[in-house]
């Protein structure tokens, strides 16, 4: 099945961190299709979960995050400057 476009996998902590080591698995069957900026985005949202980020639940007009699942964040107008002050603050609540 390659309807993902990649995947982070490891053991977590129970602080939200990972234990160990962490892989990444980029699908580049299912990313084929990606522009540039979307293939930025999805790498910087795999580096959000090894960073301990889960996702998040957003619509087009809540706070900006990297870390909403899915491509809803491609549709939402939100540049990609990413990762947004969203993110580098629930990476600082981690860390
Ligand atoms: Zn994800």
């Amino acid at each position: 099945m390659d309807t993902y476009y990649a995947v982070t996998s490891g053991t977590c902590s129970s602080s939200g961190k990972w234990s160990g080591q962490v892989t990444v698995t980029w699908n580049s069957t299912g990313s084929s299709g990606l522009t540039t900026a979307q293939l930025r985005m999805v790498a910087v949202h795999e580096f959000g979960h090894v960073l301990g980020l889960a996702h998040v639940s957003r619509t087009c007009s809540d706070t900006k995050s990297v870390m909403v699942q899915g491509t809803t964040k491609w549709t939402c107008d939100w540049g990609n400057d990413d990762p947004w002050a969203d993110d580098v603050k629930g990476v600082n609540a981690i860390y």
